[in-house]
């Protein structure tokens, strides 16, 4: 962990390692295979430490963190980056406005983001499968996705999506085959990848709203790919 965080963590009154132990447990300076983490168990409890500490400082206003809270876990979902595909899939013009300048798309479907400077979009085709991946983190476009999947943060996941990105893909149940060109997306804090599948075969005279809802949230991070119509999710 870093030092400053430390520190903050820290001064907001919860214990660091190595003195932390777990409720019932024994501190750790017992020998077994686990993986130790320097930090406390519990990020909720982390998260819930450094809030108390930027509100007692007036840093944030609680309010505020209950409407963003609110937003990412009821009101921006997969569907909205759907509706983005299903747009793309319809209008050629607006996928290459999308290709081209992604939060400027976004912005016209009405989507002004927070994070959408930052965002960028890559499009499946016949030659190549795009894979989208934090390995540092869990950097993900929530302000069209929502909030990311748990695997979607997981070690595994993390690593083996740059050392075995086919493997992985195998293991979502998808597809790829080996004349394909898999390209692995490492998002950051700065860019945020967002995967345009491919439009499935037999979609042609659909609308909008219909394509949208073949598009999954794994086909946006490229574990998966749009579902075929009339299959359900
Ligand atoms: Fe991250």
């Amino acid at each position: 962990m870093d030092p400053t965080r430390r520190n903050v963590i820290a001064a907001a009154g919860v214990a660091v390692a190595p003195s932390l132990s777990v409720a019932g447990e024994p501190a750790h300076d017992h020998g077994h295979d686990h993986d130790h983490s320097d930090v406390p168990s519990d990020p909720a409890l982390r998260v819930k430490a450094l809030e108390s500490l930027l509100v007692e400082k007036g840093l944030v206003d609680p309010a505020a963190l209950d409407v963003l809270v609110d937003r990412f876990e009821h009101r921006v979902g997969p569907r909205d980056g759907a509706r983005v595909v299903a747009r793309a899939w319809a209008d050629p013009a607006f996928k290459q406005r999308l290709l081209s300048d992604t939060p400027t798309a976004l912005v016209e479907m009405g989507y002004n983001a927070d994070q959408g400077e930052h965002m960028m979009v890559v499009e499946n085709t016949p030659q190549v499968h795009n894979l989208v991946v934090c390995t540092l983190c869990s950097c993900y476009p929530w302000a069209i996705l929502g909030l990311p999947p748990v695997w979607y943060k997981s070690a595994p996941y993390r690593s083996r999506a740059i050392i075995d990105p086919r493997g992985v893909l195998k293991e979502f149940g998808t597809d790829v085959s080996p004349d394909i060109e898999v390209r692995v997306w490492d998002s950051t804090a700065e860019v945020r990848y967002i995967v345009l599948p491919e439009r499935p075969i037999g979609a042609e005279n659909l609308n909008e709203s219909e394509l949208a809802a073949l598009v999954t949230r794994n086909s946006m991070i490229g574990v998966g790919k749009a579902l075929a119509p009339g299959a359900t999710a």
